[in-house]
């Protein structure tokens, strides 16, 4: 069985699969506390769904495109399972994680975006770094998410530490919502020299930052 929060086909809203269509599968629970958290909902209730259930769910809507989320999906461990399961479909897979569990053991098919979690989201000492190591650069995404200065200084150290402009597929810097200038943010990644890439959260572009099910 699988804790579920909710299961929906919207856009993808961020990541270089931005502005895609895809079916969500948002798993129930997450072991961190990010201070700028946008999904606190999923930190308790959701049902429990067999793994068949969700996969039919998943079919009903239709789309090629798979992402696995949360909270924190890799904190169940038949999230493993439904990976597999999905990737064995021949769906195009993405796990969206903090982070703070390791990948090793997802199937290789799927596609891993990744948080580094930044010192203003107050989880920055909960980095699984080996996570890093495992980065694939033909399929793997880094996520930044920024929140100030402080947080894009950071970035940059862990980008040069891990070589992550040649070992991720992408490295996304993604402001926190309505946080930080995004001028500012734009000026300091443009004149960095660093093969990154700016995202905004698109569906709260579309649907509002509250809005959920999109
Ligand atoms: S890891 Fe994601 S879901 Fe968990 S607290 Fe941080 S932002 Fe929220």
């Amino acid at each position: 069985m699988l804790r579920v929060t909710e299961i929906f086909r919207s856009i993808q809203g961020e990541s270089t699969h931005a502005g895609r269509p895809c079916t969500f599968v948002r798993l129930t629970g997450c072991p961190m506390r990010c201070v700028w958290c946008d999904s606190e909902y999923t930190f308790t209730g959701g049902e429990h769904i067999s793994l068949e259930d969700v996969m039919q769910q998943v079919r009903a809507y239709a789309c090629k495109l798979v992402e696995v989320t949360g909270g924190e999906p890799l904190a169940q461990r038949e999230a493993f399972t439904l990976i597999k399961s999905l990737c064995d479909e021949g769906y195009e897979v993405l796990i969206e994680t903090g982070g703070y569990v390791s990948t090793e053991k997802v199937d290789g098919r799927a596609s891993v975006i990744l948080d580094v979690k930044c010192p203003a989201s107050g989880e920055e000492a909960r980095n699984h770094w080996p996570n890093l190591e495992r980065l694939r650069a033909d399929r793997d995404e880094v996520k930044f998410v920024i929140a100030d200065r402080g947080d894009w200084d950071y970035a940059r150290e862990v980008i040069a530490r891990y070589d992550l402009e040649h070992r991720a597929k992408a490295v996304l810097i993604s402001p926190v919502w309505e946080a930080v200038a995004l001028t500012d943010v734009a000026d300091w990644i443009s004149s960095s020299g660093l093969d990154v890439r700016m995202q905004l959260q698109m569906h709260k572009q579309i649907w509002g930052a509250e809005a959920r099910g999109v």
